[in-house]
């Protein structure tokens, strides 16, 4: 008997924030995607690289302190890609 493939409904936003939230064994963090147009070289915390202008990457900042003050957008940190999705 063939599977079927049930259609899922679009799933609703829980938020209105368009950023993405991910758990990871220190907290929560809000993590947005970057096109890479920024015009400036940023150093990955996950493999203490260089990320090059231009290079598609993701910016992460923690939860907990973006809900206790504006600054937490200050403590956002530039990962590669792969290196985010490989962090813990
Ligand atoms: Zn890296």
């Amino acid at each position: 008997m063939p599977r079927r493939r049930v259609a899922r409904p679009t799933a609703a936003p829980l938020r209105q924030s368009p950023d993405a939230r991910e758990r990871k064994a220190d907290g929560d963090w809000f993590v947005r995607p970057m096109r890479g147009s920024s015009t400036k070289d940023y150093r990955c915390p996950g493999c203490s690289q260089l990320i090059r202008r231009g290079l598609p990457h993701v910016v992460a900042w923690p939860v907990e302190k973006a809900l206790l003050s504006e600054a937490a957008i200050d403590e956002r940190r530039h990962w590669h890609t792969t290196c985010w999705a490989r962090k813990h």
